[in-house]
């Protein structure tokens, strides 16, 4: 059978590629992998559903267990990629989506070399500071560190496949899979 896609999706802190994410599972039926991470639970976030919330000893565990495909350091927390969910999902012929930041997204391509590396960006640059003020869910100290971060990720952004503008939430996530439905078609071509 013929694999899945494996699409990264990175994207500067408050630019909405989590909901571009959730759109791609409810509109175009990819299967969307959580992964696991030491930070605490925003309100609202579901253990599980959003993040398998662990203590730094369970995720260190996971790590001396292989049990990531990658796994980085984004603002005094660690996130990794479970490896079992994408491994079997790919293997059954599903897009699968994974919504990391860029480190992790290299790490990805080292590994995987067909996978489809997508960066969401927003209209401009005040736009991600209002996005990420306006959600409200992170302390002044935490937004001012996250910003900092966007800053040195716009440097790796052009190393991306494809860089879009989510301005229009629809747009966006159509032009997300319209990329990754041209480059199923090239690997059928080669
Ligand atoms: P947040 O704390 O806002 O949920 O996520 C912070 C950053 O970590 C985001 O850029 C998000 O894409 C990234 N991230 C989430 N899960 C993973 C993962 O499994 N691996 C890596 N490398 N980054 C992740």
């Amino acid at each position: 059978m013929k694999k899945g896609a494996l699409v990264i999706l990175s994207g500067f802190s408050g630019v909405g590629k989590g909901t571009v994410a959730k759109r791609l599972v409810e509109k175009y039926g990819y299967s969307l992998s959580v992964s696991a991470t030491t930070r605490k639970p925003r309100e609202g976030e579901v253990d599980g559903r959003d993040y398998f919330f662990k203590s730094e000893e369970d995720f260190r565990n996971l790590i001396d267990y292989n049990g990531f495909i990658e796994y980085a350091r984004y603002v005094e927390n660690f996130y990794g990629t479970p490896r079992k969910f994408v491994e079997e999902e790919l293997d059954a012929g599903h897009n699968v989506i994974l919504e990391i930041e860029v480190q992790g997204a290299f790490a990805i391509r080292e590994q995987y070399e067909d996978a489809l590396l997508v960066f969401i960006t927003a209209p401009s640059a005040q736009e991600i500071k209002n996005r990420l003020i306006g959600r409200g869910t992170e302390s002044e100290e935490v937004i001012n560190k996250r910003l900092s971060r966007a800053v040195e990720e716009s440097e790796d952004m052009c190393q991306y496949d494809y860089i879009i503008v989510n301005d229009d939430l629809e747009v966006c996530v159509d032009q997300v899979h319209a990329v990754v439905t041209a480059q199923a078609c090239e690997r059928r071509h080669n």
